[in-house]
C-alpha cells in the first residue's frame, strides 16, 4: 500500500515524502481512511508504530477540506492531549512539518515554564494546539484557550496519563469539548480503567490494536552480557568505546542508579548526561536536545521518562539493569529500531536478574543470544548462587531531617552551652 492509495492530499503527500516516508506503517494504512470518514477511534499502540502521523495527516487533510473552515479560522479546531513535555513537542514537531505545505497553524503549550510565549503564540490564533493535562486547564481558566470550537480531540498515551494521575484533569477537559466532534483515543496498554475511560470519550469507535512488541523485538539485533552488579560500571565503559555507537541510550531502572551511571562515565571521561523524574523539565528537555543533536552521545534514562523518546538513527540501547516487567524491555529495545531502521540492543544481566531474562525470552519468544567471551563475564551457575543477607535496619534511629542528621546527639551537641548574655 501507498500514501497515494490513502488518497493523502498533495501538500500532505509532498512533506511526508520530503521526511522520507515511502510507505504506511501498519497503524497508518488501518487508521487513515477510518479517520478520513470522520470516525472515532481507538488505538492500543505505542510511540514507535508511526502513530502520531497516523492521527495528524488526517486531521490536517480534514481541516484542509473542511468548508467551514474560514469561519473558524485561527481557532482552535484540533486539540491533542499528551502526558509529558517531550511527547508534546514531538507531536508539535510533527504537525510542523506535516502540515508545512498548508497555511495551518499549530503550536504546543506545557508546565514547568514560564506561560508568556505560549500564550503570545495563541494570542496570534492557531487551528491545532498540543498540550499537556495542567498547563491547558491553566490557560482556560485564565481565558487564554476556549474549547468551543474543537472538531477534533485525540487523547494520547492514556495508560501514561493515568499512571502520572491526571484522570481528574482528563475528565475536566472532556467536560468542556463540544460534543459534536471526533475523538481519538491512544493507549500502549488496555486494563480495565482505560477502557473505562475510552468509553466517556468515544461514541462507536473503530479499533484498531498495534502490537509493535513481537516485530520489533525481531528487527533488532539483541545480545545479553552476564555480569556481575559490581563489574556493569566497567562493562558499559568498555562497550561504548569499543562500539563507537553515535548515540546510546543507556536505561538504569531507578534514579539515583542514573546519576551514579553518568559519574562513573564522567571518571571515564565519557560524556553522558541522566534523564528522568526528579531533573526539571528544563534540565530533561536540553539533555534530550543535546543527545537528539549527536552533542552528547550517551544519554541514561529511566523508563518513565524515556518513554516515547523519539530519537531517530539510535544505534544502541543498552540495558544496564533487566526490566522486572518483561513488556518494559520490549519498550526498551523498541527505542532503536525505529520504524524502518535496524538496531541494537545490549543487556547487562546480573545473577540475581536471571529470572528477568527468562520471563522476556518467554515474551518475545526467542533466546537471547549471551555474549560468552567479554572481559568481565559472570558464568557462576544460578544454583551456586547465595544471596547476601541484606543488614539488619536500625528502628530506633531517628529519621533524617534538615535539621536532624540522624544521631541522637545533634540537638544536644549544638546547644550553646552558656546562654550568652543579656546586655
Ligand atoms: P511515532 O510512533 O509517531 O513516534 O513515530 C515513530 C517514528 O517513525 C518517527 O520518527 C516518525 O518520523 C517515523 N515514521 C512515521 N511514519 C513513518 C513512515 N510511514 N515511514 C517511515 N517512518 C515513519
Amino acid at each position: 500500500m501507498t500514501f497515494n492509495e490513502l488518497k493523502i492530499s498533495e501538500p500532505i503527500l509532498r512533506a511526508i515524502t520530503e521526511k522520507g516516508y515511502s510507505q504506511p506503517t501498519p497503524i497508518q494504512e488501518k487508521s487513515i481512511p477510518v479517520l478520513l470518514q470522520g470516525k472515532d477511534l481507538l488505538g492500543c499502540a505505542q510511540t514507535g508504530t508511526g502513530k502520531t502521523a497516523a492521527f495528524a495527516i488526517p486531521i490536517i487533510q480534514q481541516l484542509l477540506e473542511d468548508e467551514t473552515r474560514n469561519k473558524n479560522h485561527r481557532k482552535i479546531k484540533a486539540l491533542i492531549v499528551t502526558p509529558t513535555r517531550e511527547l508534546a513537542i514531538q507531536i508539535q514537531e510533527n504537525f510542523r512539518e506535516y502540515s508545512k505545505y498548508t497555511d495551518l497553524r499549530n503550536t504546543v503549550i506545557f508546565g514547568g515554564v514560564k506561560q508568556g510565549k505560549q500564550t503570545a503564540s495563541l494570542r496570534q490564533g492557531v487551528d491545532i494546539l498540543v498540550a499537556t493535562p495542567g498547563r491547558l486547564l491553566d490557560l482556560i481558566g485564565q481565558g487564554f484557550i476556549t474549547l468551543k470550537h474543537i472538531e477534533y480531540f485525540v487523547l494520547d498515551e492514556a495508560d501514561q496519563m493515568l499512571d502520572m494521575g491526571f484522570i481528574h484533569d482528563i475528565k475536566k477537559i472532556i467536560a468542556k469539548l463540544p460534543p459534536k466532534r471526533q475523538s481519538l483515543f491512544f493507549s500502549a496498554t488496555m486494563p480495565k480503567s482505560i477502557v473505562e475511560l475510552s468509553g466517556k470519550i468515544l461514541g462507536n469507535p473503530y479499533k484498531v490494536t498495534v502490537k509493535p512488541e513481537q516485530a520489533t523485538a525481531e528487527k533488532v539485533e539483541q545480545a545479553v552480557y552476564f555480569v556481575a552488579k559490581a563489574d556493569k560500571p566497567k562493562l558499559l565503559e568498555y562497550l561504548i568505546i569499543e562500539k563507537e555507537a553515535d548515540s546510546t541510550l543507556v536505561f538504569s531502572r531507578t534514579k539515583h542508579g542514573a546519576d551514579k551511571i553518568v559519574r562513573k562515565l564522567a571518571k571515564a571521561k565519557i560524556t553522558a548526561e541522566a534523564i528522568h523524574g526528579n531533573k526539571s523539565q528544563n534540565q530533561r528537555q536540553r539533555a534530550l536536545s543535546n543527545f537528539k543533536s549527536g552533542k552528547t552521545k550517551v544519554l541514561i534514562a529511566t523508563d518513565i521518562a524515556a518513554r516515547g523518546i523519539d530519537v531517530s538513527e539510535l544505534s544502541l540501547v543498552v540495558n544496564y539493569d533487566l526490566p522486572n516487567v518483561p513488556e518494559t524491555y520490549v519498550h526498551r529495545i523498541g527505542r532503536t529500531g525505529r520504524a524502518k531502521a535496524s538496531g541494537v540492543a545490549l543487556s547487562f544481566c546480573d545473577i540475581e536478574e536471571r529470572p528477568y531474562l527468562r520471563d522476556i525470552e518467554k515474551l518475545i519468544r526467542q533466546k537471547v543470544p549471551v555474549v560468552n567471551n567479554h572481559l568481565y563475564i559472570d558464568d557462576r551457575k544460578e544454583s551456586e548462587y547465595v544471596k547476601p543477607e541484606k543488614k539488619p535496619q536500625n528502628h530506633n534511629r531517628r529519621k533524617k531531617t534538615p535539621g536532624n542528621k540522624g544521631n541522637k546527639n545533634v540537638w544536644r551537641r549544638n546547644k550553646p552551652k552558656n546562654k550568652p548574655k543579656q546586655s
